[in-house]
C-alpha cells in the first residue's frame, strides 16, 4: 500500500500545504480517518496555545484558578464556575478526605 503527496488547503490561512506520502502512512497507523485540516504551522500554533506541550497523553486543558485555600495561582483541569472552592494541587489534597 502506497500513498501519493496531496495538496490540501488549511482551514485556518487558506495556505496550500502538503500532505505527505509519509503523514499520510503515518495518520493511517493511527487509525485517523480524517485529513488534516490545518497546515503543519497553524497546527503547531494551536498545539502550543493549547497546552504549551507536545505529549498528547498530557494535552488536557487546564484553566488559571487560584486556590481557595492558600491563595496560589493554580491550574485545574475543569472550567471553575465560582459556587465551588477551587484548590491547589496541595491544598487540595489536604482538603479532600482521605480514604
Ligand atoms: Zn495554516
Ligand atoms: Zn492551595
Amino acid at each position: 500500500m502506497s500513498f501519493q503527496d496531496k495538496s490540501l488547503q488549511c482551514s485556518d490561512c487558506g495556505a496550500t500545504f502538503t500532505f505527505s506520502a509519509e503523514e499520510q502512512d503515518f495518520y493511517q497507523s493511527k487509525g485517523y480517518t480524517n485529513e488534516p485540516k490545518r497546515c503543519p504551522e497553524c497546527r503547531q500554533a494551536r498545539k502550543s496555545e493549547r497546552s504549551g506541550s507536545s505529549n498528547y497523553g498530557s494535552s488536557r486543558q487546564m484553566f488559571p484558578a487560584v486556590c481557595a485555600e492558600c491563595g496560589k495561582d493554580t491550574q485545574v483541569p475543569f472550567q471553575p464556575r465560582g459556587d465551588r472552592p477551587v484548590y491547589c494541587s496541595d491544598c487540595y489534597r489536604k482538603v479532600k478526605p482521605s480514604r
